[in-house]
């Protein structure tokens, strides 16, 4: 993702997407990641899609966390 930082420099934020297991309800689920703008920071909450129970937070980057399709379930089995 191309964004301004705080010094209003266009740069990359890094991203990432990947399967974790929620600690509580042991469910997989999905999550992106996006790098906090400097400046802009907030403390955001790694939220379970499924039992809506925080698995951590984080001041650095931001979470969107999203149940597994049955598609990509579908690709794990293999
Ligand atoms: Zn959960």
């Amino acid at each position: 993702m191309m964004a301004y930082d705080e010094n209003g420099v266009l740069r990359e934020f890094e991203e990432s997407d990947e399967v974790v297991i929620c600690r509580h309800c042991k469910r997989m689920y999905h999550q992106h990641t996006v790098e906090q703008v400097p400046g802009f920071r907030e403390v955001d909450n790694d939220i379970c899609p499924y039992c809506k129970e925080s698995n951590g937070r984080s001041g650095n980057v931001e979470f969107f966390n999203r149940v597994l399709t049955q598609e990509e379930l579908d690709n794990m089995k293999k």
